[in-house]
């Protein structure tokens, strides 16, 4: 009996509600690779990349699909400099594990989506 109550006492501890992680995730900053100012997530926009290709024999690409997120990139509030995840020095240790690691969805911690398709960079409606 005590030991389970310790056990509940510990488990509620360690748990953090999902609008704390997601509190968490809009205050972390990045540091910007243009600029080099910190901005925090939540402030800035969410590049969606997207490949293309022909559906049909042609050049005309008119099939697109999300790029894997470390080839998408993080626009900065600052400088709109296009941080690209891949090689931000943040990505495995900062960025990477918020977005994926933490089940967030990246609608809720960026403060806008952008698709990118090819040269057009297009808001997303929400
Ligand atoms: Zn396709
Ligand atoms: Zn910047």
């Amino acid at each position: 009996m005590d030991t389970q109550l310790d056990n509940s006492r510990e488990n509620a501890r360690d748990t953090i509600t999902p609008e704390e992680k997601l509190k968490r995730a809009r205050e972390t900053m990045i540091m910007c690779t243009h600029c080099l100012s910190d901005f925090s997530l939540g402030n800035s926009e969410f590049i969606q990349d997207h490949y293309g290709h022909s559906s049909k024999t042609g050049n005309l690409v008119d099939c697109w699909h999300p790029s894997e997120l470390p080839t998408c990139s993080i626009k900065c509030p600052l400088c709109s400099g296009l941080n690209y995840i891949y090689t931000h020095p943040q990505s495995r240790q900062v960025i990477i594990p918020i977005i994926i690691f933490m089940g967030l969805q990246k609608e809720n911690i960026f403060k806008g989506i952008l698709d990118r398709k090819g040269d057009q960079i297009l808001s997303r409606q929400q």
